[in-house]
């Protein structure tokens, strides 16, 4: 019984991956082999062809259904010998359904690691897998497993510092909810327990529970989802031993302190607090039920399941006392949560009919004023006022109903960003390195990925622009260094293409007509506004081909792992991001030290970083740098540090939008792989010479494994006998001018002998 299923199929993709896969491949399918054809529902189905006659094949399914299809829309599949091979390199055919397949294989049988050339792809188990702790560290360590692990990045990474004296790091990338922010804690469990030894590294992992307390929150994507990035640099002595570490965060997202969506929640500490609090904390701060709070009202939804709220407070108080933040501090902390609690809470009267406003005397007022230790009358005047300079007189201006609470909000978001700021200071001070720059250091990178959503808005921007450098790194790292390395040292080797993504990065990155120019330019304009600057996008920029106008106030950019349109609602404020300075002035004369600190260090930063006066509302405001603009120079800095480092890429994969175990969709995967270049490495990686050494290191680590003396000769002559001697073939190496170039996996079996020599 044939159905027929004749061509064209629109539903078979012929992306430019597929199409140079398939010059390499060019297949022809044959009777009995297998091969993937894809349903219409945009999966892969694996059948057998029974026969095939030019264009036609007759092909056969598993549960008996028999189909003819035009065989230009069968992919090849592998043989059966390599279902679940642990590195994508292996496989004959590199196609995705095959990649797709092989993944999915180990998956559902636990094995989550799978390599992919020099990049290790994490597919998220959402469950508890048996790959972890001390047996697994040990037997990595000894490499009596080889399996693909972090822990096995994570030892090579130590290997590569002690070996060549060079700065390591490890980048992990992925979606929301696809295991980066795990995958870097179990890095650096590997890096504590080799490195351990001086109790430094028990002080590192407590910064986790930490940070992820202030800066992670449960979103509709992942109920621990970070909000803010992090490089965490951890440094060794030349014994190995750790000696220290640095974290720097990245754009912490202010905006869910004072407000989040149905089903969300605001950063984790609010609610461990609440629920967490010894009843001689909770009177002092006076603090009620989390369903009190405005703040955490919002997002109606307080708990997360399977997660105690108030175990959870006291691992944080834990781990503060373990990196040397002390019970005063920990008081102060606390009661500046409490503080921005309590400020949600503020209600405003108006007082005539120009909506002019001041704030009402109630417990909410008092409550705050109390907590950061300020004067009740200066706080109402604070978020109620503001100070003006007009001419040479200043004058007092009263603020409208909408501005107070704008001004409120800001205040609260202040406190809290000023907050972890102060925090992340504090770990820096107790897990201090010297200034000595040692050369031995290994910085891991848990970044928030590409983020492409229904509406895209300010933080959505940053965040891909971000994604785009760090994909130009990954680009550069693995396709350009290498094409160049080829071609200098006079390797005969087929240039590949890859998608650069320059491009786009100009887009955002040209002055003084790109993205991030026009937008620090809109936002100097005391009259600018979100429209006006979506105008002047569309009026500039429309002959991009990275850029569109978009109706109303939106534009899309195509990045390379897709279009996204922007909203451009809320951008300036948020780019502007102003504290007014009766604010500043306000935090400045409290009691308590926390807020004081505050104060100075945001002056301090206006000072320091001053560009241009963003507002010019007759000067009494703040002037400081740009979030954007801010956001970039941490972000080249970020580059440049990793610039100088050995890298070794984690790309984490979410196989579901349900975080349950089990699930695995096709689709879903696929458009991670392609957005992460992951399938590109591969074939490259495949099809060139990945490992490499200079003569001279080749002949001196390998040398003295020759039978015959050659002392005398030079370095190119001893490698040469070096390459004979071990039988190396000659289609799994190249001599070039400076370097020898090896496929994957040929050094292995010299380092083995060499380290059993030693
Ligand atoms: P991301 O940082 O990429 O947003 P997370 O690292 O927070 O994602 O992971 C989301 C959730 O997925 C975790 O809370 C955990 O439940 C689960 N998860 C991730 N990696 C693993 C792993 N290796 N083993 C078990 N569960 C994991
Ligand atoms: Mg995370």
């Amino acid at each position: 019984d044939l159905d027929s299923a004749t061509a064209p199929l629109p539903s078979v993709s012929t992306s430019n991956i597929e199409r140079r896969w398939s010059d390499i491949t060019s297949y022809a399918p044959k009777k009995k082999v297998q091969s993937w054809f894809q349903l219409p529902n945009g999966n892969w189905e694996l059948g057998k062809i029974i026969s095939s006659s030019g264009t036609e094949s007759v092909i056969s399914f598993p549960e008996g259904k028999v189909l003819k299809v035009n065989s230009d829309s069968l992919i090849p599949a592998n043989p059966d010998i390599l279902d679940g091979v642990d590195d994508l390199m292996q496989l004959s055919y590199l196609n995705e359904p095959s990649v797709l397949y092989n993944l999915q294989y180990r998956y559902n049988q636990d094995m989550i690691y799978t390599k992919a050339g020099p990049v290790l792809v994490a597919v998220n188990p959402f469950k508890a897998v048996p790959l972890y702790g001390n047996d697994y560290i040990q037997a990595y360590k000894n490499k009596s497993i080889e399996s693909p692990h972090v822990y096995a990045i994570a030892d090579t990474a130590i290997r590569e510092m002690s070996r060549d004296e060079v700065n390591q790091s490890i980048i992990i990338s992925g979606e929301s909810g696809a295991g980066k922010t795990e995958t870097a804690k179990i890095a650096m469990q590997y890096l504590a327990a080799l490195g351990g030894g001086s109790g430094i590294e028990y002080e590192i992992l407590k910064t986790n529970p930490i940070l992820e307390a202030f800066g992670n929150a449960k979103t509709l994507r992942n109920d621990n989802s970070s909000r803010f990035g992090k490089l965490i640099e951890i440094h060794f002595s030349e014994t190995g031993k750790i000696s220290g570490a640095k974290i720097q965060t990245f754009l912490l997202e202010k905006s869910r302190v004072v407000q989040c969506a149905e089903g969300e929640r605001s950063y984790h500490i609010f609610y461990q607090l609440c629920a967490g609090a010894p009843s001689a904390l909770k009177e002092k701060l006076n603090l009620k039920d989390v369903g009190e709070y405005n703040y955490l009202k919002q997002g109606n939804c307080y708990s997360i399941s399977g997660v105690d709220d108030s175990e959870q407070f006291r691992i944080v108080k834990e781990a503060l006392d373990v990196v040397h933040v002390s019970k005063e501090d920990q008081e102060s902390v606390f009661a500046m949560l409490a503080a921005v609690l309590w400020l949600g809470n503020v209600s405003f009267t108006i007082l005539d009919n120009e909506n002019h406003v001041e704030a009402v005397a109630d417990e909410s007022l008092i409550n705050v004023a109390k907590l950061i230790g300020c004067d009740i009358a200066d706080l109402n005047l604070a978020l109620s006022t503001r100070k003006m300079r007009v001419g040479n007189d200043n004058i007092v201006q009263k603020l409208t109903l909408s501005q107070a609470i704008v001004t409120r909000d800001a205040l609260a978001k202040s406190i809290y960003a000023c907050l972890f700021e102060w925090l992340v200071d504090q770990i820096n001070k107790s897990l201090a390195v010297g200034k000595r720059r040692t050369g031995r250091s290994i910085s891991i990178l848990d970044i928030y990925g590409f983020e492409s959503f229904d509406r895209n808005s300010f933080e959505q921007f940053c965040i891909n622009y971000a994604n785009e450098r760090l994909q130009q790194h990954f680009n550069r790292h693995l396709f350009k260094l290498e094409q160049e390395e080829y071609i200098q040292d006079g390797i005969d080797w087929a240039k590949v293409d890859f998608d650069d993504n320059q491009d786009c990065l100009n887009l955002f990155e040209k002055k003084p007509l790109g993205l991030l120019s026009l937008l620090d330019e809109e936002s100097t304009f005391p009259n600018g506004t979100d429209s006006s600057f979506a105008n002047k996008l569309k009026q500039h920029l429309k002959s991009n081909p990275c850029f569109r106008g978009e109706r109303e106030k939106a534009f899309t950019v195509s990045h390379f792992a897709g279009e996204v349109t922007y909203d451009t609602t809320g951008f300036l404020e948020k780019n502007r991001d102003l504290l007014h300075l009766d604010s500043i002035q306000l935090l400045s004369s409290c009691l308590c030290h926390l807020p004081r600190i505050f104060a100075s260090n945001m002056l301090n930063q206006s000072e320091k970083l001053v560009v241009g006066p963003l507002h010019k509302a007759g000067g009494a405001d703040s002037q400081k740098l740009s979030v954007a603009t801010k956001f970039k120079g941490q972000l080249f800095q970020l580059m440049q540090r990793l610039e100088s480092t050995t890298p070794h890429f984690i790309r984490c994969i979410k196989p579901n939008n349900l975080q349950s175990p089990g699930s695995y969709e096709q689709g879903l995967v696929l458009q991670q792989l392609r957005c992460c270049g992951v399938l590109e490495v591969v074939r490259i990686s495949r099809s060139g010479f990945p490992t490499r050494m200079s003569h001279q290191k080749f002949a001196r680590r390998y040398g003295f494994l020759l039978l015959e003396n050659v002392a005398s000769q030079d370095p190119l002559s001893v490698s040469v006998a070096i390459l004979h001697q071990f039988n190396i073939l000659p289609e799994m190496y190249q001599v070039g001018y400076t370097k020898l170039f090896f496929r994957t996996g040929q050094i292995g079996a010299l380092e083995d002998t060499r380290n059993r020599t030693l």
